[in-house]
């Protein structure tokens, strides 16, 4: 074996000077040199690993046959793609994404979660292949898969854990099923994750300190914190849907428990409150409906919840102290009235240090979020410094064992 060559690839060096072209931008050796004080032939060696691997592309004035090599180098855009799928309660949305995380391609269904693993699972197979081969890839060039679920997951294992819309997949192996027909790493996290991952890479790329917030049929939140999506012990940080407000003492909720925010504050628990006012409400979109032509019951009942919402979110900002909370989730398109309420709360009984510079607003990204957070999920794993340094040590044992 040649263990000189494997040194000289070096293959943590080849990682870090990946993690620096992974901004996109264009770079020469010379400049990568002066960058990391690595020697300009020690550039040359790691480029062309990273290039083997399909990761990185020589950008400027390539010559079409033969002549000098490009000078410049970047992220490759082109050649290696990330899935992306966002399971909800009723649809499965699914994209090929390239390594900046833009979707190339995209599929959508209407189906219902609680048809169980296996037949939304094998969608997700079919779909997903067929959206490979229309970007002209193959299994080969596929990096990594990014799901998100609308329950309760241990991120460790990708399990969902007694997901309560979600019959038959308590601790289904989602990551396996996929696994056997993809043969890549499968990363599983819920959607209020993979939401606040994708608003923040979109709108937010600066902010280190974020709460997303889903307003839906359920309430959750997804906390990232110094930059880096917290998911607690078991992966159910930044579930407060089931924290007590003080105005629901008796109001029952599916956990079992009595009072929870989401039997409150959720698009279902308002159609409940605005059908016990006389009103036709059945779901959350009626409510929207309502409050989009004005109803003064329905603008009420959608700052109440903003108001019960902002009660558990005051201590969310003590404890944690966020520069932006964004209100997402179907709910959201009830407009300024549910931040209203949010605001109402949050702003008068926080510290003035925490709200000091603290916006809360709506989310700019709406449905895609999930998709695009599913998308950086699998990403954010692919292009990690480990996973990098792992492919490139495998070309150094091949070209080692040649
Ligand atoms: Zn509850």
């Amino acid at each position: 074996m040649d263990i000189s060559r494997g040194d000289v690839l070096g293959s943590s060096g080849a990682s870090d000077l990946f993690q620096i072209l992974r901004d996109g931008r264009s770079r020469t050796r010379t400049e990568l040199a002066n960058l990391t004080g690595l020697a300009r032939s020690t550039i040359a060696l790691r480029v062309d690993a990273l290039m083997q691997l399909g990761l990185v592309s020589p950008t400027a004035d390539a010559p079409s046959t033969g002549g000098r090599p490009s000078s410049q180098f970047a992220l490759a855009t082109d050649i290696k793609v990330v899935l992306a799928v966002d399971i909800g309660a009723s649809h499965v949305r699914i994209a090929v994404s390239d390594p900046a995380g833009r979707p190339l391609e995209e599929d959508s269904a209407n189906i219902e979660v609680a048809r169980g693993p296996e037949a939304v699972l094998n969608w997700v197979i079919e779909a997903g292949d067929a959206l490979i081969k229309k970007t002209g890839r193959s299994l080969s060039d596929l990096l990594a898969i990014g799901v998100g679920l609308p329950g309760p997951v241990e991120y460790s294992t990708g399990l969902p854990i007694n997901p309560p819309i979600m019959p038959g997949w308590d601790r289904f192996d989602v990551p396996a099923w996929l696994k056997g027909h993809f043969n890549v790493p499968i990363l599983v996290d819920n959607d209020v994750n993979i939401m606040a991952l994708g608003e923040r890479e979109v709108a937010w790329p600066d902010v280190e300190h974020l709460i997303f917030v889903k307003v839906a049929t359920g309430i959750g939140s997804g906390l990232i914190s110094g930059g880096i999506l917290q998911r607690g012990a078991q992966g159910i940080a930044g579930d407060i849907g089931h924290v007590q407000v003080p105005r629901g003492a008796d109001v029952p909720c599916h956990c079992g428990n009595r009072g929870c925010l989401e039997a409150l504050a959720s698009g279902p628990a308002m159609a409940r409150a605005l059908r016990e006012q006389g009103h036709d409400t059945a779901s959350s979109q009626d409510v929207v409906e309502l409050v989009k032509h004005g109803n003064l019951d329905a603008i009420q009942a959608v700052r109440q919840a903003g108001r019960d919402l902002g009660e558990v979110l005051t201590a969310c900002v003590s404890l944690v102290n966020p520069s932006v909370i964004v209100i997402g989730g179907s709910m959201a398109q009830a407009g300024e009235h549910l931040i209203a309420g949010v605001r109402e709360v949050v702003y008068a009984r926080s510290m003035p240090l925490a709200t000091a510079h603290l916006q809360i607003t709506q989310s700019n990204v709406g449905a895609n979020a999930a998709v695009l957070g599913a998308g950086m999920l699998a990403i954010h794993h692919a292009l990690s410094p480990a996973r990098v340094e792992a492919m490139v040590s495998n070309i150094d044992a091949i070209a080692a064992g040649a």
